[in-house]
């Protein structure tokens, strides 16, 4: 024999050795891809989402199919090969690990029918088992579908509420909601179970100063599976005359006012120009408080721990009204408007304050803007805010009863003269405290409709720790606002 024919045994002998290799390592390999559910699939709604893993460490993912079947019919959600780097090499396909992430009912594809339905997925690796087939994993998985929004029931109606103004909401709502409330714009009141009777839900609502008289007022609940029903009350919205004023900006002001809210506030800086600087607190710093105050408003117990009207600081004069259009005037030139979403409230320096009903103080701390600022949760989501005080009496989560003093009157924060600024707030929406003011109101709006009992007489219920988390409504922070004291 020649040299050529040894060159071409061995070549020879060397690819067989090797495919009997490779057929050893595809043969080999007996184990079926690993698939994994990562969401649970078993009540699913039209956001439900569907969520797989796939594993393969031997020869590697060839494909992959995903069906959706029901009453005999087969969607394909999808269908996938995977690519192999070549047919003899040892390990197969380049595919080891795979996610595949889908919402199957989002789109128009499948169509939202009841009744149960399952859930198909193959899986298969580049082994040569099964007459060169591979080794399958097939995972059937059966769910119920639920495309039927929560049913909703109003039981009360309204007199028309004015901008600003106050009111409840009465209604039931079936056991698949997950959340429900009320929207009115941008705003949004929670609903809680009636405390007294359980065949009820309510909500308390207050109609934003500015919202418009054509707004609707919705009751909205949904499954969290991407269900919504949508209700529009029959409350309607009575349009309000606020007064305007104008306030003029002195650099005086600016040096001995708005300088020492920038020194506490390590988030504004000092912008190096009076007007500037009258801006970042005036405006900027004012838009984060409003941030800070819905924070605020999460913090709220489920509980009433108000009884009767809420009192206004006693023998005060009013300064300024809810929702003053102010308009303020630096160097005769108009360089901002805000709107003053509270009551600013004066009798003589360092007066103390009290308390305008039962509650927790959930914030007793320095609050830009609002200088020394306190801040009482009077339960489902209604709070007073007192600011400017020259002393806090009172710290966080202590107990106050109505008329209780929890500080003195003073000038901290954005205020010229010694005032308390009082404002009251629904789920975090500044309200007109005139109405929570007026005995009269307060018995026939909110009192009997609710038939609230007198504290002695309300069900023990369990008080969670202020700052601990509860429900969808409750985060579990206490964030607190920019702060050096
Ligand atoms: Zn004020």
């Amino acid at each position: 024999m020649g040299q050529k024919t040894w060159i071409l045994i061995a070549g020879i002998s060397l690819v067989t050795v090797y495919v009997v290799f490779v057929a050893v390592m595809r043969w080999g390999d007996t184990t079926p891809p690993e698939l994994t559910l990562k969401t649970a699939f078993d009540v699913v709604g039209p956001e439900t989402p569907l969520s797989i893993h796939i594993e393969d460490h031997e020869t590697g993912l060839q494909s992959l199919s995903i069906r959706i079947e029901q009453n005999r019919e087969s969607f394909t959600l999808t269908d996938q090969h995977f690519s192999s780097h070549g047919f003899l090499t040892p390990d197969g396909g380049d595919v080891k690990t795979f996610d595949f992430d889908i919402t199957p009912f989002a789109g128009e594809d499948i169509p939202r029918r009841r009744g149960p339905a399952s859930l198909i997925i193959t899986v298969k690796d580049y082994s040569w088992r099964g007459f060169f087939e591979g080794n399958f994993h097939r995972l059937t998985h059966q769910f119920s579908v639920k495309f039927t929004p929560p049913r909703l029931e109003v039981l009360s109606s309204h007199d028309p509420i004015p901008q600003g103004g106050s009111g409840i909401v009465f209604y039931r709502v079936s056991s698949d909601a997950t959340t429900h409330g009320i929207q009115i714009g941008g705003a949004y009141f929670p609903g809680y179970p009636h405390p007294y009777r359980d065949d009820r839900q309510f909500a308390f609502i207050a109609v934003p100063y500015n919202a418009k008289s054509t707004q609707p007022i919705q009751l909205v609940a949904e499954d969290g599976l991407g269900n919504t029903a949508i209700q529009t009350l029959d409350y309607r919205i009575r349009r309000q005359k606020w007064r305007s004023r104008q306030i003029r900006i002195s650099d005086r002001f600016i040096q001995k006012t708005v300088m020492p809210v920038i020194a506490r506030t390590p988030e504004i800086e000092d912008q190096g120009d009076p007007l500037k600087n009258f801006l970042a607190v005036n405006r900027t710093l004012r838009a984060q408080h409003q941030e800070q105050i819905m924070t605020f408003a999460l913090m709220s117990q489920p509980e009433f721990f108000w009884e009767g009207p809420f009192v206004q600081l006693s023998n005060s004069q009013v300064e300024a009204g809810f929702a003053d259009h102010r308009r303020y005037v630096y160097h005769r030139k108009v360089v901002d408007t805000q709107d003053h979403l509270g009551f600013d409230l004066a009798v003589t320096k360092r007066y103390p304050v009290e308390a305008a009903n039962s509650g927790t103080v959930i914030f007793a701390d320095y609050f830009g803007i609002y200088g020394n600022t306190v801040i009482i949760d009077h339960g489902y989501g209604l709070q007073s805010l007192y600011a400017h005080l020259s002393s806090m009496d009172v710290k966080e989560e202590e107990w106050v009863s109505k008329k209780q003093i929890i500080g003195h009157s003073g000038t901290t924060g954005l205020a010229a003269g010694d005032h308390l600024h009082f404002s009251l707030l629904l789920h975090g929406v500044q309200v007109n405290p005139k109405e929570w003011w007026d005995p009269q109101w307060i018995k026939t709006r909110i009192a009997d409709r609710l038939g609230l009992l007198p504290p002695e007489e309300r069900p023990m219920q369990q008080r969670q720790p202020v700052s601990s988390p509860q429900g969808p409504y409750f985060p579990p922070v206490h964030q607190r606002p920019p702060s050096d004291n």
